[in-house]
């Protein structure tokens, strides 16, 4: 398959294999109304497999999601048939409304409205942690 199958869009490139839907559905993509095309389990150099995931005529991508769900990931923006820029997503310092703390006990479990808010605590480790509880987030 021609890498440039899209005409305007996105691909998304070097996502770490069989996470494709996840990503999609972090990136409030959805797969029954969206034109786009998934490649699972593509032989890649750098990661032996991979998912490619095109997205035809995107309105706007949020790179912090994506760098905390794929963070391998090469964005290729696509115009006319051509790449022409690509993005590497980084680890996002802070993750606000994207992912829900598990801790039963905190407060944003117990009390409705407030926000979910992580703040990346290592990033060597992609490690997320709760704002309020400190818990860490789960992908
Ligand atoms: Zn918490």
């Amino acid at each position: 398959m021609e890498v440039t199958s899209i005409k305007d869009g996105v691909i998304i490139d070097h996502v770490e294999a069989g996470t494709a839907l996840t990503v999609l559905d972090y990136l409030n993509v959805n797969p029954s109304t969206t034109k786009l095309a998934l490649i699972m389990n593509a032989t890649s150099h750098a990661l032996g497999v991979k998912d490619i995931i095109k997205i035809e005529d995107v309105a706007d991508l949020n790179l912090d999601v994506l760098g905390f769900v794929a963070p391998h990931a090469t964005v290729n923006i696509v115009h006319g048939g051509q790449i022409v820029s690509k993005i590497k997503p980084e680890l996002p310092r802070r993750l606000i409304g994207v992912v829900k703390c598990k801790n039963p006990r905190c407060v944003t479990t117990t009390e409705t409205g407030l926000e979910q808010r992580f703040h990346l605590a290592s990033a060597a480790r992609r490690e997320y942690r709760c704002d309020y509880c400190d818990e860490e987030a789960e992908r």
